[in-house]
């Protein structure tokens, strides 16, 4: 399989080149330049087998060139090695948990699938990369862990200091190995900031191979295709899925997935306040705005970098998209109260960015599958503010509550970060 980028201009180049180019010159993103089609046989075993078989078929084309059969199902093996569960919460409407892995969150299986590409690719030279991380909570986590005590591989995260749930700060603050965290005086913009900075900067540059283990990476997009086939092993087929969506990363490899043969319905464009993909449903107009903080803030994204992938699956035809997805989007005081009813009718805890998918799958079809892409322990100031009672962590989760925290406290200052970075 060969990769270009969206716009359909530049080379075209093997899936190791994309990996570790990770973004075209041009604008795009990587993009297979064929849809591979999932055959007939395979289809029907996909029941009777498990995930990491599943993955290992479904993503073998697209690695063909680069990772040979053994070695991907090493990788696949890896990768998911945690269960992804269908549970039916009310009537009808089942989640699909993705929240079983080691930081609680989706973004686990694609952070640590191209953690393993790159590792696997690494072999051969050895100079040192340093990855760096900006988080406002949920993100980093994945990616650190996903690189933990991978060798030739550094990760550097920053995150703001005090906005960060409890749980996601010792995710972050406790992996140690490789990963160091940096405690910013300072908003995730300034971690943003502070990253771009580096970049940019000739001095680090002549020391260092900076990597951003970035999530448009097609290595962190492609495996999240891969959930798209836990309904049909679980015997539901041609299903209404409801996806949390803020950069369309996960939405558009379900897409991809049905592009392959996966039976699916229609999906449900799942937005909070930055409603820019539902508002172009409606409107066939693609107009963002100023990005809205929102207590789902892994989904507070005005201008989806994804939204190309989303054109090129669909060749860019406004009425076949439209006719594949359904525009949904909810406020805070919304998702508090979805929040609150739910657990109320079925005792069944949803984080914010699940619950917006829940709601819109209520309200738009009233079965189906929506995603569960965090699990709630990482947002309990939220639950608890949207529930009258205290929840407390969950029994998994207490031991992580009392490791130690390992930070270095930084002001919002390029200075000080470019001396840190140089004396690693
Ligand atoms: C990243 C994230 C999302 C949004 O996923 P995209 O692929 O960016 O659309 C939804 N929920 C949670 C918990 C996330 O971390």
């Amino acid at each position: 399989m060969k990769f270009i980028s969206t716009t359909g201009k530049g080379p075209e180049i093997n899936f190791r080149e994309a990996v570790i180019g990770n973004l075209p010159e041009d604008g795009g993103l990587y993009f297979p330049t064929r849809i591979p089609k999932l055959n007939k046989g395979f289809l029907k075993e996909v029941p009777g087998l498990e995930l990491h078989e599943i993955a290992a078929r479904a993503l073998s084309e697209f690695c063909d060139r680069d990772i040979d059969k053994n070695s991907l199902e090493g990788i696949t093996n890896r990768v998911f090695d945690f269960p992804i569960p269908l549970v039916e919460v009310e009537n009808g409407i089942h989640c699909l948990e993705l929240f079983h892995g080691p930081t609680y969150a989706f973004k686990d299986v694609g952070a640590k699938f191209l953690a393993e590409c790159l590792a696997h690719f690494n072999t051969s030279d050895n100079q040192k990369t340093t990855v760096l991380v900006a988080t406002s909570g949920d993100t980093g986590g994945a990616v650190a862990n996903g690189f933990l005590g991978v060798d030739g591989v550094d990760v550097v995260i920053l995150y703001p200091k005090g906005k960060v749930s409890e749980l996601q700060e010792k995710q972050l603050t406790t992996l140690g190995q490789n990963i160091k965290a940096l405690e910013v005086e300072g908003t995730f913009d300034d971690c943003q900031r502070l990253v771009k900075s580096a970049f940019a900067d000739k001095e680090i540059a002549a020391e260092k191979r900076l990597s951003s283990a970035n999530s448009i990476n097609i290595a962190r997009w492609l495996p999240q295709s891969v959930y798209y086939y836990v309904p049909l092993q679980n015997g539901m087929q041609d299903q209404v899925i409801s996806i949390p969506s803020g950069n369309y990363g996960n939405l558009t490899s379900g897409v991809l997935a049905m592009n392959m043969g996966i039976p699916i319905r229609k999906f449900i464009a799942a937005s909070n306040a930055n409603d820019v993909v539902p508002r172009y449903l409606r409107t066939a107009s693609y107009d963002p705005s100023e990005t809205i903080a929102t207590i789902a803030n892994a989904m507070d994204v005005s201008d989806p970098s994804n939204f190309k992938r989303l054109l090129t699956l669909f060749g860019s035809d406004f009425k076949k998209i439209a006719e594949s997805l359904f525009p949904f989007s909810l406020e805070d005081s919304e998702i508090k109260d979805t929040i609150s009813k739910c657990f109320e009718n079925n005792g069944y805890l949803l984080d914010p960015h699940s619950a917006i998918a829940f709601q819109g799958l209520k309200k738009l079809s009233n079965q189906g599958v929506f995603l569960g892409t965090a699990h709630y322990c990482k947002f309990l100031p939220t639950i608890n503010e949207s529930l009258s009672s205290d929840t407390d962590v969950p029994d998994f989760a207490k031991g992580l509550l009392k490791k130690e925290k390992k930070t270095i406290r930084m002001d919002n200052d390029f200075a000080f970060f470019k001396e840190f970075l140089l004396s690693q």
